[in-house]
């Protein structure tokens, strides 16, 4: 441990004046994330908690937060919301968890673009722009609690990554603005291309305490689902519609039965037996839909208007990394699969795996924009029986060509990114130089402080 009752005394003395926690039931909420859904995780990262909880009101406070935990070289895990997958959040080695979310000033919005304060809610910065005709590009399905910091530092895409394509894609972030950890911290601004160097990087490159983030134009979002009696001609509608550039559309998610019988509120929409697609449309574009459909034989069974958004069910929450949320509700034995295929308007390998798999992994897809060109990614839903067995299934998709961010590792270089991007370990050694942010998430990184 790197935090004794000696520095513990000295932490709570220096952040006199800022919202604390200390009572050990709360920390160790607030040392969670939503790594349960990983039977392999759960007991890799048991009785990991941190020793404080710090909640910074804004950037001033962050500064001293940064300051003090580099003067006592004690270890920091930032945190949103804590809805992130991998245990990016849950402190390996104790210290201080510095929570963002009272930081949720929108400084402006503009026509495209938006400057605002690491822990807003995604729902409110969406709702702020829709007030000007404007909404998020993308966000993910957990959008009602995630904070804006949080996605960028832990996420990757969502619903509207089939118009916008991913996250992490040139123009989707503009600038983000940075407090290092050392004991005379500076606030970097990083712009254009240098975002990169803190996009993704769990919280290891420095406080995210602003973020300027372009937006798309707000349509009337229509939520429909449309139903087929087999799997492969509800994934090609689905590509279809991905690839017909003049419908707008910000969701086509597909789902093999039996995965929406676990939608229970949804379950009088769809048949047993039967395949879903979830479509978030353009109401403008809504009129090409029913031709569209009976070519490909399906059957519209749900039609919601764009004007009763956000009353009953929202299609949406039923997508991502939701649908293995709803099925983990009726089964706990169920996890799941990051997965990317390969653009291809005849999806042949999707159809193999689906085949070779069957009900074991049964198919997710949702539809994302990579290179211009809609591409299935999949949230593959797996009865899971040994750990063993999991990484075979990993092994043998990749080895098929089929890219796995596997979500079954607290390892950023094992999640998919097979190495740290060097710019990010570059920008790393400037912003933390004693290892102090996020540590043990990092093959490559040290834990450099001295016991
Ligand atoms: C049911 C469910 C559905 C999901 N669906 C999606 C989805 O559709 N798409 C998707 O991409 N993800 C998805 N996720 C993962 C997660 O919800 C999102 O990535 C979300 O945006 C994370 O935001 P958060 O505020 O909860 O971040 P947290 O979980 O609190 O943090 C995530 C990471 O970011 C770091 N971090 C947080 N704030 C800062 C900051 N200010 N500065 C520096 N680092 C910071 C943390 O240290 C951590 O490493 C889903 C998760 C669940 C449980």
């Amino acid at each position: 441990m790197t935090t004794t009752p000696t520095n513990l005394d000295a932490l709570i003395n220096a952040f006199a004046g800022m919202e604390i926690i200390t009572d050990s039931t709360q920390v160790a909420k607030l040392s969670q994330d939503y790594h349960t859904f990983s039977p392999v995780l759960v007991p890799k990262l048991a009785g990991k908690v941190g020793d404080i909880v710090v909640r910074p009101a804004n950037e001033q406070e962050v500064l001293k937060v940064a300051a003090t935990c580099a003067k006592y070289r004690v270890p920091v895990t930032v945190r949103g919301a804590g809805t992130g997958n991998y245990g990016q959040c849950v402190p390996l080695h104790g210290g201080v968890i510095v929570d963002m979310t009272r930081m949720q000033e929108i400084p402006w919005v503009k026509p495209g673009v938006a400057r605002v304060e690491a822990g807003v809610k995604l729902a409110a910065l969406d709702k702020k722009a829709r007030e000007i005709g404007w909404e998020m590009r993308m966000a993910p399905s957990t959008y009602r609690t995630a904070t804006i910091g949080g996605f960028i530092a832990g996420g990757s895409g969502g619903i509207g990554s089939i118009q916008y394509g991913l996250l992490g894609d040139r123009g989707n972030i503009l600038a983000l603005r940075v407090v290092t950890l050392e004991e005379n911290p500076r606030i970097i601004e990083l712009r254009g291309d240098d975002v990169q160097k803190v996009n993704h990087a769990w919280g290891i490159n420095g406080i995210i305490t602003q973020v300027e983030i372009p937006l798309g134009p707000a349509y009337p979002w229509a939520e429909v689902i449309v139903t087929f009696d087999d799997f492969i001609t509800a994934a090609k509608f689905g590509q279809y519609l991905g690839d017909a550039d003049g419908i707008i559309k910000k969701l086509i998610s597909v789902f093999a039965a039996p995965i929406p019988q676990y939608f229970t509120a949804l379950r009088q929409y769809i048949p047993e037996g039967t395949h879903a697609v979830f479509l978030l449309i353009a109401e403008p574009s809504l009129e090409f839909l029913p031709g569209l459909v009976q070519q490909y034989g399906g059957q519209i069974t749900y039609e919601k208007p764009a004007q009763e958004a956000g009353k009953g069910v929202n299609l949406a929450e039923f997508t991502w990394n939701h649908t293995t949320l709803h099925a983990r509700t009726v089964d706990t034995s169920i996890t799941y699969l990051q997965s990317m295929f390969p653009t291809d308007s005849n999806l042949q390998l999707l159809e193999e795996m689906y085949h070779h798999f069957g009900d074991e992994a049964m198919m997710h897809v949702e539809f994302m924009r990579v290179k211009g060109r809609a591409t299935p990614g999949a949230l593959q839903l797996v009865r899971y029986t040994t750990e063993e067995r999991l990484n075979e299934i990993i092994h043998y998709l990749e080895a098929q060509g089929v890219a796995i961010a596997n979500p079954h590792t607290y390892i950023i270089e094992d999640g998919g990114r097979k190495v740290i991007d060097p710019e990010q370990l570059k920008f790393k050694e400037m912003v933390d130089p004693y290892g102090l942010m996020n540590p043990g998430k990092s093959k490559v990184l040290k834990f450099k402080i001295p016991n």
